[in-house]
C-alpha cells in the first residue's frame, strides 16, 4: 500500500474546484489509485464554510454553556463560539468542560468539528454541511477529467473517548463502502468471527492523516494506491444511531442524575 501526499496545492479559496486542482498536480498518480482522501479543512474552504464570531447572536443557552467553560488558555469560552457550535449541532452530549455534540450530518465530535487552525482571514471554519455529497462532487470532478473508479474520503482530525490524542476519521465517503464485514469468516484456529466489522474508511483516513500532518505542511490530499477493499461484504453504516449506541445512552443517563 502506498500513500502519496498531493504537493503544491495553493491556499484554497471559496469556489475553488478541488478535483481540478488535485488532478493538475497528481493526475498521473490518480490514474492508478484506489482512493483519494481530502482533509475537511480544504473542502470547507472551497465550500465557503468560513464564519466570524460576529455572525452569531448569543442565545441564553449559549451564554449559560459558555459561562461554565474555560478554553485551553484559561479564558472564559466565547459565548458566540458556543452559539456557533449549537447551530451546527442536533444534540449536545457533554456541555462541560468541553462541548461534545452531534453534527447535523451525524458525526459526534468536540465543538461540532469547528476549527480555528488553518483558517486565514476568518475566526472559524465549519465542517462541510454534507461531507458525503462533497466527496461525491470531488469524485464526479475526477470522472470529468477521465479518472474513473477512485473512491473519495473526506477526513477530519478528531479526538477519541478513552484514549489520549487525536487521529483522522472519515466524515464523508463515496465510491466504496464504509466498512468490511468479517462476520462469518474464520480465524487461524477455525473459530468463526462473530462481531468484527472493520471500519475501513476510518482506517484509511487515519493512515492518510499520518501523511497530511496537522500544521503548516500544506498537504490536505493523499492518493492511496496498491490497496484493495477485497471480497468481503461492505456496509455504509458508520455513525451509530442513539438506539444502537450504549455509550451515548449512558451519557444521557449520567446527565440526568
Ligand atoms: P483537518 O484535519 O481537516 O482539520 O485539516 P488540518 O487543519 O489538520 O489540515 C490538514 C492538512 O491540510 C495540513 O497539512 C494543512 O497544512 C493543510 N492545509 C490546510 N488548509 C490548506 C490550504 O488551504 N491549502 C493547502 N495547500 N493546504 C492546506
Ligand atoms: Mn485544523
Ligand atoms: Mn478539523
Ligand atoms: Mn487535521
Amino acid at each position: 500500500m502506498e500513500l502519496t501526499p498531493v504537493t503544491d496545492l495553493p491556499e484554497i479559496r471559496p469556489g475553488d474546484d478541488l478535483a481540478e486542482l488535485i488532478v493538475d498536480r497528481a493526475g498521473d498518480d490518480l490514474e492508478s489509485a484506489e482512493v483519494l482522501t481530502v482533509a475537511s479543512t480544504v473542502v470547507s474552504k472551497a465550500e465557503d464554510r468560513t464564519a466570524d464570531l460576529a455572525e452569531y447572536p448569543v442565545s441564553g443557552r449559549a451564554r449559560e454553556i459558555a459561562d461554565r467553560i474555560e478554553d485551553v488558555a484559561g479564558e472564559q469560552k466565547d459565548p458566540r463560539f458556543a452559539q456557533a457550535v449549537l447551530e451546527e449541532s442536533t444534540e449536545l452530549l457533554i456541555d462541560a468542560p468541553f462541548l461534545l455534540t452531534e453534527t447535523r450530518f451525524g458525526h459526534i465530535t468536540v465543538n461540532a468539528g469547528i476549527d480555528r487552525s488553518n483558517v486565514p482571514e476568518h475566526d472559524l471554519l465549519l465542517l462541510p454541511k454534507r461531507p458525503g455529497e462533497s466527496a461525491e462532487r470531488i469524485r464526479r470532478g475526477l470522472e470529468d477529467r477521465g479518472i474513473e473508479d477512485v473512491a473519495v474520503i473526506v477526513t477530519d482530525t478528531s479526538g477519541r473517548p478513552f484514549r489520549h490524542g487525536q487521529r483522522g476519521v472519515a466524515i464523508g465517503w463515496t465510491g466504496m463502502p464504509a466498512s468490511r464485514d468479517w462476520r462469518g469468516e474464520r480465524d487461524r484456529d477455525g473459530r468463526e468471527l462473530g462481531v468484527t466489522v472493520q471500519s475501513v474508511v476510518d482506517e484509511l483516513a487515519a493512515a492518510a492523516n499520518l501523511v497530511t500532518g496537522e500544521g503548516a505542511d500544506g498537504t490536505p490530499a493523499v492518493v492511496v494506491r496498491d490497496w484493495e477493499f477485497g471480497d468481503l461484504e461492505g456496509s455504509d453504516e458508520l455513525f451509530r444511531s442513539v438506539e444502537d449506541d450504549l455509550v451515548r445512552q449512558a451519557l444521557r443517563e449520567w446527565e440526568f442524575q
